[in-house]
């Protein structure tokens, strides 16, 4: 009966060492050139390659290749894995060419649709097409392996696993995955790691006779929910605007935390799903937990599942599978907008407005903009979900581009929670929280509910000082602060990952007593723990989070309801449910008020939002704290007033006045060298170079140097372009990127960021 467990990692272990020309279908042709003096018709496809350059490369075949098609091709010395863009006759080619080496597929695994979204990416965020396009590929196929598809193994709870579970106390591991696999109905080998469900816990659960395999040779699509939800008025329109939907339309569904977005989502792809076709989901990195995936995966017998947090194996069968149409629904992160889908009829892309979905080095995409873009391509409709929308998004709202579903009312009869704003002029302070709030904290602690603290600063303390000659930790290869760690202790500098011992003395002047400054979320946790010893208090941030199965297991005891505190960072802002939180407090918001970058309130207002919606679920009114030295912020001012679409609308009209963006176009042109005074005759050519090009509707500024002015020993300069119209930023764009491929290769790295979120 176990046999089933240990069956998987063999087919695992298969599957890896399953290198180049594995499968029969894909076994590699040698392509031959044409032989000297013989009239032969050749071809020349041109192919993009793992290479920074910005074009394309051409070679000769013997034969037409199908854009879509791996090959193997000489370049520079060595052999490299490409993909065909596209062929042409080779008379229309002047000059000698090399041959393609081999051709790795006999069909494309790129099809038309998905290669023609990668070319306008390249186009649109000017960057190397070979980067972008093998970029897409999951590791295996970029390397030029094609791994044999695994016939995933469905298993299910027996029917007297649900008796039984109580009896598995002693068996944490077990007891979690029999859970799991309760709610989830059945579950496919595959989406185990996805799903949280540990391999040897489910084999220990099966010798004892509750879990057994099932054929699922042909499950039913979709899944009705045990107890069906009644919708509210609004998730009725909503549900009943995104049927009705035909071919491109980009919907906004705006709704606050617990209004009930997933279950409108869910209802539309239901209706995709039960029609034949294919629904792409994508979400936040951070929001991707097992217990927020259970929901699709329950509701749909073929979710597959991508992220960055999967071992390549698993994100290559995902990918595989949606190629193949084996999924109904795709359920990933960032460049899962990528993936082969063919009958693709429905894109989600939820918590829109989140940072994570542009990409912040190399090819700097936004996922969410690439999304809109394919669903135009495809001609089918686009849901943004969120319950603070990026400025973008509503000034598409207001163009009367995108269409808004407002979610207003929270199901069940949850109100929103009151906003309280803490003057902390002049009190005394413990690490940021004052004696009223923490008697607020206790008394709700008292009252038998939990407490939610944010703090968007992991470590003990931002910075370490000598109280006797005002030395600083900083880091030496940037220009930053070290922060302060306790767990394990070490000075640990954010921005290039240098680590150091707390030293005993100060290097400065030797003396002993060196004192923190300011407080992260370790500190808070001390702090609080202190304060409130007979309840728990559970950290959760990056430091946490680098153990999936540690974070995974702090959310399910948060989600047990137990009184406590949970103190953390974005990680408990984002997506997670807590229904017991009935206080959710902000203890510093002041760093965020007054920012260098002019996106710093929007950001602000929507991390206050999001912080305050996870305040008072079910039936338990929620309030919020808000500590701050600047209560009359107009930020903060407009919030109280009327929440975010209140602030939104304000500070979107600003942004028109000042003409800044949604309101224009723009992008940063990012340079960084070792030496600094390289980096600025380059930078600054390159801004001179835009100007001369530059139509007078397109401003030009810099170089300046970046806000993190020095990162991993490299200068960092911009050059910032704004542009009424976007047709003249592009023009521009194309004119310097010719000019950065002009660059002598090394020293001086440039980047362009079209659509930057931040200029950090
Ligand atoms: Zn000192
Ligand atoms: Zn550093």
């Amino acid at each position: 009966m176990s046999g089933f467990m240990s069956g998987t990692g063999a087919a695992k272990k298969a599957a890896q060492s399953n290198r180049g020309g594995g499968g029969r279908r894909h076994a590699e042709h040698a392509v031959q050139p044409a032989p000297a003096g013989v009239a032969q018709p050749a071809v020349c496809v041109r192919v993009a390659l793992p290479t920074p350059r910005r074009q394309a490369f051409d070679y000769l075949a013997g034969e037409a290749i199908a854009p879509g098609c791996r090959v193997r091709v000489p370049l520079a010395g060595r052999r490299v894995v490409g993909v065909v863009i596209d062929v042409e006759p080779h008379d229309r080619h002047a000059g000698p060419l090399r041959a393609v080496e081999a051709r790795i597929d006999a069909e494309p695994i790129l099809p038309p649709d998905v290669l023609a979204l990668l070319a306008w990416a390249a186009g649109y965020y000017h960057h190397g097409i070979g980067e972008v396009l093998l970029g897409a590929l999951p590791k295996p196929l970029r390397l030029g392996r094609m791994p044999e598809r695994r016939r995933a193994q469905h298993v299910r709870a027996t029917a007297d696993a649900a008796a039984a579970l109580p009896r598995l106390a002693r068996a944490p591991a077990q007891r979690r995955a029999l859970g799991r696999l309760l709610e989830l109905g059945s579950c496919a080998s595959d989406q185990f790691a996805a799903l949280g469900l540990d391999p040897r816990a489910l084999a220990a659960l099966a010798a004892r006779g509750l879990v057994e395999r099932v054929d699922a040779a042909s499950p039913a699509p979709v899944v009705p929910p045990a107890a069906p939800l009644v919708l509210t008025a609004d998730q009725a329109v909503a549900v009943a605007a995104l049927a009705a939907a035909a071919g491109f339309g980009c919907h906004l569904l705006e709704g606050v935390t617990g209004s009930g977005k997933t279950e409108v989502y869910l209802r539309a792809i239901e209706r995709v799903v039960a029609a034949g076709g294919q629904a792409l989901v994508l979400v936040p990195e951070i929001a991707l937990t097992p217990q927020a995936l259970a929901r699709f995966a329950a509701r749909f017998a073929r979710t597959a599942v991508t992220h960055s947090g999967l071992a390549d194996g698993e994100r290559t069968e995902a990918w595989l599978a949606a190629a193949a149409g084996d999924v109904d629904v795709l359920v990933g992160t960032r460049s899962a907008v990528f993936a082969p889908l063919p009958r693709l009829a429905l894109i989600v892309v939820d918590e829109e407005h989140d940072a994570s979905f542009k990409q912040q080095d190399g090819f700097r995409y936004s996922a969410r903009d690439v999304a809109v873009k394919r669903a135009r391509l495809r001609d089918v409709p686009v849901v943004l979900g969120s319950a603070t929308p990026s400025f973008e998004t509503l000034h598409n709202v207001e163009r009367g581009r995108y269409a808004c579903l407002p979610l207003r009312s929270r199901p069940g009869s949850a109100t929103l929670p009151a906003l309280h704003v803490e003057d902390i002029r002049g009190v005394e302070l413990k690490a940021g929280m004052s004696q009223r709030l923490r008697a607020a904290i206790g008394a709700q602690l008292a009252a038998g509910n939990q407490v939610l603290v944010f703090r968007n600063q992991r470590g003990y303390a931002p910075a370490l000082a000598c109280a006797a000659c005002g030395w600083l930790a900083d880091c030496s290869h940037c220009d930053a602060r070290m922060t302060l760690h306790l767990q394990p202790p070490g000075l640990v500098c954010h921005h290039c990952d240098m680590r150091a011992p707390v030293p005993a003395h100060c290097p400065q002047c030797g003396e002993a007593v060196l004192a923190s400054r300011g407080f992260g979320t370790e500190r808070l946790e001390e702090v609080l723990a202190g304060a409130f010893p007979g309840f728990e208090v559970l950290r959760f941030d990056r430091d946490v989070a680098r153990s999936r199965e540690r974070l995974e297991r702090r959310l399910e005891r948060a989600a047990s309801g137990v009184p406590m505190v949970l103190v953390g960072t974005q990680l408990l802002a984002k997506g997670h449910h807590f229904p017991a939180v009935t206080l959710s407090v902000i203890v510093n918001a002041d760093a965020g008020l007054f920012a260098p970058d002019y996106r710093a309130p929007e950001r602000t207002a929507q991390v206050i939002t999001q912080v305050a919606g996870r305040a008072g679920r079910a039936e338990r009114p929620g309030v919020v704290w808000l500590a701050t030295h600047h209560p009359e912020h107009p930020v903060i001012e407009a919030l109280r007033a009327g929440g975010y679409a209140a602030f939104a609308r304000a500070a979107l009209a600003e942004r028109a006045a000042i003409g800044l963006p949604p309101h224009a176009a723009s992008a940063l042109l990012r340079g960084d060298a070792r030496d600094a005074a390289k980096a600025q005759s380059v930078l600054a050519g390159l801004a001179q170079a835009a100007r001369a090009f530059a139509t007078p509707g397109v401003r030009v500024r810099g170089p300046v140097a970046a806000p993190l002015a020095r990162r991993a020993g490299r200068y960092r300069l911009q050059v910032w372009l704004l542009a009424q119209a976007r047709p003249a930023l592009h023009r521009a764009l194309a004119h310097v990127a010719a000019r950065i491929d002009a660059l002598p290769r090394g020293s001086v790295r440039v980047g362009i960021d079209v659509d930057p979120v931040d200029t950090f």
